[in-house]
């Protein structure tokens, strides 16, 4: 199970960490909202534990994001702001549950779990761009209703671009993001991996367009 531990108190954050690791949890660390927001948009996890107050965008900002993109990974929201006002701000912006600060380990631990569980019989949503759909779960494509024949790095890299659909996407981030056992791919395996993928694509009038020097964008005509 992949957690991302979004929080900005040094002691807490390396406290949280060990517990969750000792519980056999992988977990990510993000100190920054900002930073917070920008991996949610290419990185699935399978939790998120996400504090209020951040630096550069506070967590009610990087959960109506998140839920804006249409994921609905479970979003555990940590307070030190008990009040009312900000239970309801969270909750309308879609988190799943709540704990106020100070809290203790293993009431942090069953809400996890009480998560997961329900997250996992959930499944997520499928990622839509006009007729072309992505079923993030079952690792398939569709366009117009069709399936699309696509290898496993070719849906990797359709995912990012659907992530991000309308910005821009660096071909860097593409290395790094399809990266296989560990092992980044080249520029030019994702060169050739987009454009097999914008051939498959282009009947169904979806574009992966490029911009010389800086990535590529997918688009609607
Ligand atoms: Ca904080």
């Amino acid at each position: 199970m992949n957690l991302l531990l979004v929080e900005d108190d040094p002691v807490l954050a390396n406290g949280l960490m060990s517990a969750l690791q000792r519980a056999n949890y992988r977990v990510m660390h993000q100190d920054n909202g900002r930073l917070a927001d920008q991996l949610l948009t290419v990185q699935e996890f399978d939790l998120v534990i996400l504090d209020m107050g951040l630096p550069d965008m506070d967590g009610a900002e990087v959960l109506y994001r998140l839920r804006q993109r249409g994921s609905n990974v479970p979003v555990l929201v940590l307070t030190a702001r008990n009040t009312l006002n900000d239970r309801v701000r969270g909750l309308d912006f879609g988190a799943d549950d709540y704990l106020a600060k100070p809290f203790d380990l293993p009431e942090l631990e069953a809400r996890i779990r009480a998560l997961l569980r329900r997250g996992s019989s959930g499944g997520s949503a499928p990622l839509q761009l006009g007729e072309l759909s992505l079923d993030t779960t079952g690792q398939r494509a569709t366009l117009r209703g069709e399936p699309i024949e696509l290898l496993a790095r070719e849906l990797s890299v359709l995912k990012i671009l659907m992530l991000r659909a309308g910005r821009v996407v660096s071909k860097e981030l593409l290395c790094e993001q399809v990266s296989c056992e560990g092992e980044e791919l080249s520029i030019n395996a994702v060169e050739v991996y987009v454009h097999r993928l914008r051939k498959k694509l282009e009947a169904g009038g979806v574009n992966i367009r490029t911009l010389r020097g800086l990535g590529y964008m997918l688009e609607m005509p």
